[in-house]
């Protein structure tokens, strides 16, 4: 069985989600931490509830949602993965971080090493989650699916009464509107989405009432 922690990490307050097993192994996806203080909350935790992290997932490359991953990969020798279109986009990650008012150096940046397609497996012992490719917030984004503990990480494809915005480069309505009802709605309705901002929701409820798109 897979446990959730989740930190709200950044400016942009980004869900960062730690998911662990009862063997201590764990996965961290959309490690967010930016501050010495949020790099050493993150830290802590692990080492407090000795939680051995076998890999750095990235729904998207995002600013928001990349901003922790090398501080952890350093400490524990681990790798990052992501859909292979997003990472061409992580070397401009630093670039643009200004224009957003953030403070990410070159140096905290770290490219993924891993490539996740639709339809991929991530193992955290004998829990799997599922890699669900959902374009449209992004050109690479992909969502997690844990169908054993009826949970998906869905990052910025999907939040409680909202979507990702599609207005930055490479996103694209259409793209993202059939995501969801073709991946993201065809999840049973009873599955929670924890999401890459905001509270956690399920997905029948987002499929009756989302404003934004409905089934
Ligand atoms: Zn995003």
């Amino acid at each position: 069985m897979l446990s959730v922690k989740t930190f709200i990490f950044n400016q942009i307050q980004v869900n960062t989600y730690v998911v662990y097993n009862e063997n201590k192994e764990c996965v961290i996806i959309d490690a967010g931490n930016q501050e010495p203080f949020e790099d050493a909350q993150m830290l802590n935790y692990l080492e407090q509830n000795k939680l051995k992290p076998l890999m750095l997932l990235n729904t998207h490359s995002h600013i928001d949602h990349v901003m922790g991953n090398k501080v952890i990969a350093d400490k524990y020798h681990i790798e990052l993965a992501s859909s292979p279109i997003e990472k061409p986009l992580y070397d401009k990650v630093w670039a643009y971080a200004a224009a957003f008012g953030i403070n990410f150096t070159q140096d905290r940046c770290l490219v993924p090493t891993k490539d996740l397609n639709d339809g991929d497996i991530i193992k955290v012992g004998d829990d799997e989650l599922k890699v669900l490719f959902t374009p449209g917030h992004s050109p690479g984004h992909v969502c997690f699916y844990d169908a054993k503990d009826g949970m998906v990480f869905t990052g910025d494809t999907l939040f409680y009464r909202g979507i990702g915005r599609c207005d930055l480069p490479g996103g694209d309505y259409s793209t993202i509107e059939k995501s969801l009802r073709e991946v993201v709605y065809k999840l049973p309705d009873d599955t929670i989405a924890y999401c890459g901002h905001g509270p956690q929701t399920r997905i029948g409820s987002e499929k009756r009432n989302n404003p934004f798109v409905t089934e």
